[in-house]
């Protein structure tokens, strides 16, 4: 947008992890949650505002409402199925494999390829290399390496990007991934089940940053038989639920149901208000009462 001479804000709801600020524009990114006022201005005084990567505005909460509240037209590009009607435009495919691919389709359909240099490959490239788990997902199509390899022909260098992204973990992540896995992963055979419990001291102990526990939840799907993965965390004023699942069992539907979340058929997130314990005998209670759709 800038190389076509737009004038052109960044904001997110909250603060990202640090494995991403190596991203061109990074020090640019405006962050809601830390300087509400000046985001609530630029949006009130916008032409146009992208929507990237949630199809709901209450997935943004506040910053939601303003979005809301604003009379610019909004564009919405995103992969997230059944989007809400909040939009005037959109570019939208739940099976499109990222955002970010997207993202690339917008600007070809611009007629602006061409803009897309080093950096901005870069930034595509690692959207697009998250979504798909590395290109493992079933949704990384033909068309997902086809892009990815124009995005290397623009310069991507990617075992950089893999390097910045995956292997930029600090001590204290590390440490906290092997107590979770010794002393907090359950496994209930019988329901093709696993999930991690982290309580607020966990979080503590091992000096919890944003992004500390991302991935986590793959190493309870990896189990043999696991259908169903699941992290419950404490956060600070709120329960907060990850969800990963194995073919058929739709935690997209599981997580908007009971959790009041969604996401994608097997990857979605959710969050109660309620104590950590009240919150795990709700899963437990659900896994049990899903026992049938488990099992295959
Ligand atoms: P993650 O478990 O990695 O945080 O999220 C997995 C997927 O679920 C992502 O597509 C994310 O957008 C979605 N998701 C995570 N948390 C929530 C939530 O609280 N509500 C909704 N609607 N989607 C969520």
């Amino acid at each position: 947008m800038k190389k076509e001479k737009h004038e052109v804000h960044v904001i997110v709801p909250n603060d990202y992890p640090d494995f991403l600020t190596w991203m061109k524009g990074n020090n640019k990114v405006i962050v809601y949650n830390k300087e509400k006022n000046k985001s609530k201005n630029l949006i009130l005084n916008s032409d146009l505002i992208f929507c990237l990567d949630f199809n709901s505005l209450e997935r943004i909460f506040d910053l939601g409402d303003i979005i809301n509240s604003s009379s610019s037209k909004k564009i919405l590009i995103d992969h997230h199925p059944n989007p809400s009607k909040f939009y005037d435009y959109s570019l939208h495919s739940s099976k499109a494999a990222a955002t970010c691919e997207l993202i690339y389709d917008f600007i070809n359909m611009m007629g602006n390829i061409e803009n897309i240099d080093k950096p901005i490959s870069e930034c595509l490239y690692a959207g697009i290399m998250t979504d798909t788990g590395s290109f493992k997902f079933s949704s990384t199509s033909s068309k997902v390496h086809r892009i990815v390899a124009d995005l290397i022909d623009r310069g991507v260098d990617i075992n950089k990007i893999h390097r910045l992204i995956y292997d930029n973990n600090s001590l204290n992540k590390l440490k906290l991934l092997g107590f979770s896995i010794s002393k907090r992963l359950n496994f209930l055979e019988e329901y093709n089940t696993a999930y991690f419990i982290l309580n607020r001291n966990d979080l503590k102990r091992f000096k919890y940053k944003k992004g500390d526990t991302e991935g986590l939840v793959n190493y309870a799907l990896s189990i043999k038989n696991v259908n169903l993965a699941c992290i419950i965390i404490e956060e600070k004023d709120l329960i907060k639920f990850s969800f990963r699942s194995i073919g058929e069992f739709s935690v997209n539907n599981f997580a908007k149901k009971h959790f009041n979340g969604g996401g994608h058929k097997n990857a979605a997130g959710g969050r109660l208000d309620e104590n950590l314990n009240v919150a795990l005998s709700k899963f437990l209670k659900l896994i049990k009462a899903n026992k049938k759709k488990l099992i295959y």
